[in-house]
């Protein structure tokens, strides 16, 4: 029988506005390999923090493979550190999973202006993507294998192309919606997951609690919230909110 285990930890559960939470983004592990999924602001601090709540020990070295679902700040402004990390203390590439869309614009648009050129005590180096991640595409139809985990992305309702997720390891699922706007087509890929997390937010490019809270009470159960905002009354949601630091079992 197998003994493998597919677990969870949450680093952060915020929106890009919170004060109180870190932004979203989750760790899974499966067999002794770590996927990060987004790579917010301050990661080795998440990955402190979440170890410190959890009693688990979580080091950024554990982590060589990230897969980052849309270029929103929230969810990877911490990768030009995480990438530096790698580099110059690891001294390895970060395995990055990604869209070709994700791809395109990362360094391009958002890395290369920090990243792009290194001085070594002689001269600047001209430094490319190549430098520090090692690319792995992620693939609108069908799916791909990353480690223990077999993942199938659907594109998202959102202002730059997003990724939500199909993850399955261990004989289980995780859905993750990442950022959208409610979507009932979206709900029947992630449907076939047995935890589903999604998020919530406001403004046309997320969804609005409302809209899930009246979902069937099967597809309610199976469901946790993430990218909830400050005010979100946590109390009194009809379906379990993400805590920051919890790990959980898929
Ligand atoms: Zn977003």
């Amino acid at each position: 029988m197998s003994t493998s285990r597919f677990e969870v930890y949450v680093l952060g559960v915020g929106d890009t506005f919170s004060e109180l939470h870190r932004s979203s983004a989750l760790l899974l592990v499966c067999d002794g390999f770590h996927l990060g999924i987004d790579c917010p602001d301050m990661y080795r601090g998440a990955l402190r923090a979440a170890s410190e709540r959890s009693g688990r020990s979580l080091q950024l070295s554990d982590v060589d493979t990230m897969l980052i679902t849309h270029v929103h700040g929230d969810h990877m402004n911490g990768l030009e550190g995480v990438g530096f990390y790698k580099r110059f203390i690891d001294q390895r590439r970060l395995t990055l999973v990604s869209s070709d869309e994700v791809r395109g614009s990362i360094w391009e648009h958002r890395l290369h202006a920090s990243m792009g050129s290194l001085w070594n005590g002689h001269e600047h180096r001209e430094m490319g993507f190549d430098s520090y991640f090692e690319h792995v595409r992620l693939d609108w139809d069908g799916g791909i294998d990353v480690g223990p985990f077999r993942i199938q992305a659907r594109r998202t309702i959102h202002h730059v192309p997003t990724s939500a997720l199909l993850i399955e390891a261990a004989g289980r699922k995780l859905g993750y919606s990442s950022d959208t706007a409610f979507d009932p087509d979206l709900l029947e890929f992630l449907g076939a997951a047995d935890v589903i997390v999604h998020e919530t937010s406001f403004g046309p490019a997320h969804t609005p609690y409302a809209s899930l809270a009246a979902l069937p009470a099967e597809l309610r159960g199976r469901m946790r919230l993430i990218h909830y905002d400050d005010s979100f009354d946590v109390a009194s949601s009809a379906i379990a909110p993400l805590r920051e630091g919890e790990v959980f079992t898929v």
